[in-house]
């Protein structure tokens, strides 16, 4: 993985000998013939630089097939132009906000229906499966809950049923979880986030190891346009060179600060997979880089709290080299609505992390600084 990650996609230039894949910022290329498309016809349909990042992202994913967006929903949507009216999905509940409300507002209304399922178990997947069913969908670990579903189990429910399954693995990445292995038919991310790694660039990407469905997505890429561009696809080239090390140190910080937050009688809950002891299951090799926890505290002082770190930076978004706080109800997850929110765990009190490469102990001092400030108006455990 570590050479893969390297050298996937690159094919050195015989012009110049250029060892990092170049910015193809072109839009056209020159025909020798009128109709020639023996080459690069025009670049929503294709591009030397998106296409080394394609060829790199479906190596690194184990698939043949590699398609860049240009956001991770563009990506999801694109998927999504393969079902029709009438199509039921089964969608693992705690979702992206995003997402849930792509499927909400934008494809209900093309008369897509959707059920939700709690997806740490695969039979609840299989119990929601309807006559039209087209599609089951899932994140895991999931967002912002780290809720784990077994992906091999639930591909298993999905190809007994001739439905496909679609993982987004934006929080694992495939350094440390590849679905396509495990049996699903289509892998999406958010370049966004680890993949790229530096949040400098927004894009998404579509994976898969069937021909025929690469056809059709190849088909709605080009058809609906929402492609990711050269630089872009240059930055998220560059990022996945370093994956492996970042995820490595990603997961060896996220690791410290759970076991931190787990011991300090001011938090009541934290997620972060197999810091319950439980060895990580799913063929995890690591348990990445984001971290949950519940404040027992007023909204108000969660929201202060949120405010008084300063090597944690207050943003959206995740997986880049700096350290980033979030407060899901009012941040990534104030678009599903109150009651939903409740009713799936996620407390006003959360608070996602997504921790850095920064040095430890720095990241755990800052923690305990901010506990600190707003100390007086928590409620302790015990
Ligand atoms: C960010 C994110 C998305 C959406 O990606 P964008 O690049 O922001 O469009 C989808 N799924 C997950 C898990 C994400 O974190």
């Amino acid at each position: 993985m570590d050479t893969r990650a390297i050298h996937a996609g690159r094919e050195i230039d015989g012009g110049v000998g250029a060892v990092s894949t170049p910015i193809y910022q072109t839009s056209t290329y020159r025909q020798q013939f009128p109709g020639d498309e023996s080459g690069y016809v025009y670049s929503r349909t294709s591009n030397p630089t998106r296409h080394a990042l394609e060829t790199a992202l479906a190596e690194l994913e184990g698939g043949r097939f590699g398609f860049a967006f240009a956001s991770g929903l563009a990506a999801t949507n694109t998927v999504m132009n393969l079902l029709s009216a009438g199509d039921h999905l089964v969608v693992g509940d705690d979702l992206y906000g995003g997402t849930f409300r792509l499927f909400e507002k934008v494809f209900k209304q093309f008369q897509l229906t959707f059920t939700y399922v709690d997806g740490r178990r695969a039979e609840n997947f299989a119990g929601a499966i309807r006559q039209n069913t087209k599609l089951l969908w899932l994140e895991t670990p999931s967002n912002p809950l780290m809720h784990l579903t077994d992906i091999a189990e639930v591909a298993k429910i999905a190809r007994e049923s001739g439905i496909l399954l679609a993982v987004d693995n934006t929080f694992a990445t495939p350094y440390i979880q590849r679905p396509l292995e495990l049996g699903a038919d289509i892998v999406v991310h958010s370049l966004t986030k680890y993949l790229a790694g530096h949040c400098d660039m927004v894009g998404g990407a579509v994976v898969t190891d069937k021909e025929e469905l690469a056809e059709r997505i190849g088909f709605y890429q080009n058809a609906v346009g929402a492609i990711l561009g050269p630089f872009d696809s240059f930055l998220a080239l560059r990022g996945l060179k370093t994956l492996p090390v970042r995820m490595e140190r990603h997961s060896y910080n996220a690791r410290k600060i759970a076991e931190f937050l787990k011991q300090s009688p001011l938090v009541k809950e934290v997620y972060y997979p197999g810091i319950d002891g439980k060895p990580l299951p799913n063929r995890m090799t690591m348990a990445g880089g984001m971290v949950s926890f519940v404040l027992d505290a007023e909204m108000d002082t969660v929201r202060e709290f949120v405010m008084a770190t300063s090597v944690f930076i207050l943003a959206e978004s995740l997986g880049g080299v700096e350290s980033l706080i979030n407060h899901p109800a009012t941040m990534t997850h104030a678009s599903i609505p109150a009651e939903i929110r409740k009713a799936r765990g996620i407390d006003d009190g959360l608070v996602r992390l997504s921790v850095g490469l920064e040095d430890v102990e720095d990241l755990i001092d800052d923690l305990k600084g901010a506990l600190a400030a707003s100390e007086k108006r928590m409620v302790k455990k015990g």
